[in-house]
């Protein structure tokens, strides 16, 4: 671990994932300090004794070298939704024993200063709009297209949470398709099929598709040539260009930063994505449809936890 760098005052970044959980120390200026990273038990018991304890075993090793009275704030990003204050996990699909779990006032308790909780993929939006790829925008979309699809929405400084801290779940948004039920429980998210998952199991369904590739792989042979996969990929394409469009629409953001692992794809998904976009947004947006890969990357989500830290302390 490098130790290299102490601060004399500094907050502290988390990013409670669905596999993982990573947490940085950051300067009052922004600057990175020692960061750590863990996964999070297999298997998800009951009550999430286990993540919890892992979870501030890696608060505990942070803090382990650091000058305790220099920690001002903490800012976390965790899986939500979360409950009205942000203080309570409401659900966790992926982690069912934190659900109901008073994160904030835990985690208060425990490191004794004030903490920020807010769902991961606002937080990541915040942290693109803050030092990212939206950075001198005053309004931004933000999606993370990977297993699922995250969304968040920033504008004038404010993350847009809602009245459960659950807006801006643009995975969940209705764009029409064939009836497919969404995990959410609804029918015909975009997430059902234009997220990994929802590209796999739309690509499977077509006649003379091999059954166990990954996206990834999805990916790989349609760029030799595979008409299976090539128009599976289309298909998600085209149904999340119609999605930007919608969220083009409904918010006018000044820029639309795309990020998580199928960004990657972005000649063969993102760009075909983008002019269906462009067809389907009012007239007078065609020219000002600003869309950019998210320049974070796996790094936005404790970016903007960090930031979220920082506000709390400049607000007292
Ligand atoms: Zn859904």
């Amino acid at each position: 671990m490098n130790r290299s760098t102490r601060f004399h005052e500094y907050v502290i970044a988390v990013d409670l994932g669905a596999t993982h959980c990573r947490a940085a120390i950051f300067s009052m200026s922004g600057v990175a300090g020692v960061r750590l990273e863990t996964r999070l038990p297999s298997d998800a018991d009951a009550d999430a004794t286990a993540d919890q304890a892992v979870f501030f075993r890696v608060l505990d090793d942070l803090l382990a070298g650091e000058r305790r009275a220099g920690l001002l704030a903490v800012g976390v990003g965790s899986f939500g939704p979360l409950d009205r204050e942000r203080a309570t996990i409401l659900e966790a699909p992926n982690r069912p024993g934190w659900k109901g779990v008073p994160l904030r006032s835990i985690v208060e308790r425990r490191l004794g200063v004030p903490v920020a909780l807010e769902n991961d993929a606002n937080v990541a939006t915040f942290g693109e709009y803050r030092l990212g790829a939206g950075r001198g925008a005053h309004s931004l979309v933000g999606l993370t297209i990977g297993t699922g699809i995250g969304g968040g929405y920033v504008a004038n400084d404010e993350i847009l949470t809602g009245s459960s801290g659950s807006a801006a779940e643009f995975g969940h948004m209705y764009v029409g398709g064939e009836g497919v039920r969404c995990r959410c429980g609804a029918v015909d998210c975009l997430e059902a099929y234009a997220s990994a998952e929802g590209i796999k199991r739309w690509y499977r369904a077509q006649e003379g598709a091999s059954r166990d590739l990954s996206c990834h792989g999805i990916f790989h042979i349609a760029r030799e040539g595979d008409r299976a996969a090539s128009e599976t990929i289309a298909g998600a394409a085209r149904l999340l260009g119609r999605g930007i469009a919608s969220l083009q629409k409904i918010f006018d953001p000044e820029r639309i930063v795309i990020g998580g692992g199928l960004s990657r794809e972005w000649d063969l998904f993102i760009e075909p994505a983008v002019r269906e976009a462009a067809e389907n947004v009012f007239a007078f947006q065609k020219e000002r449809l600003q869309i950019l890969p998210a320049a974070l990357g796996p790094d936005a989500g404790l970016a903007g936890a960090a930031e979220l830290a920082r506000d709390l302390v400049r607000k007292r």
